[in-house]
């Protein structure tokens, strides 16, 4: 029995046979899989055991196609939680320790209340424990001083930073995936 064809997305590799993308994962739909087969812009991969037919041509559905011509990832990655979290590799930057997702927060290392900003070189990953006891301290005042200097990060450095990531602990970081991806209101 066949699933129907909309459930057969194909996941699109770049040509170094790594994901497009990770978040949100590359997929494309079964059309635009078939068109770019026919454009020969990608190879095969792997396939669905579904077969599209029409007058002319058969073929079985691509489940995984490789562009053929590698993409750079020029865009600059979306300031969301989600990436800070991901940048910080899920590890809050005052006691260095791995939180589950629902325990971390972040935290402006110059607080707003004396101008601190909500960037990616002022925000880092914090849990809950530390953000509350750094409160609005400055770090000298409060001797909480960030692990990593916040930066902003590349989308190569976020990919290999969920590479390091079993694909369960980022699927379940999905659940609210859109709370995680709306941008942060950067003032
Ligand atoms: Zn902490």
């Amino acid at each position: 029995m066949s699933p129907p064809l909309e459930s057969c997305p194909a996941l699109v590799l770049n040509a170094d046979f790594r994901p497009l993308s990770y978040f949100p994962l590359s997929l494309w739909s079964w059309q635009e899989s078939i068109k770019a087969v026919f454009l020969d812009r990608v190879n095969i991969v792997s396939h669905y055991e579904h077969v599209v037919r029409s007058p002319s041509f058969e073929m079985q559905l691509p489940s995984v196609i490789a562009l053929k011509e590698y993409v750079a990832s020029a865009r600059r990655p979306a300031f969301t939680r989600f990436n800070v979290f991901l940048r910080d590799r899920f590890c809050c930057q005052y006691c260095g320790s791995a939180f589950p997702t629902h325990e971390l927060t972040f935290d402006h290392v110059v607080p707003r209340s004396k101008g601190g900003r909500t960037s990616w070189t002022n925000v880092v990953t914090a849990c809950s424990c530390c953000n509350l006891t750094k409160g609005s301290f400055m770090p000298r005042e409060c001797g909480m001083f960030p692990l990593t200097t916040p930066f902003q990060p590349t989308a190569f450095q976020l990919q290999e930073n969920g590479r390091a990531f079993p694909p369960g602990f980022l699927h379940a970081s999905w659940r609210d995936f859109l709370y995680w991806d709306s941008e942060l209101d950067a003032t």
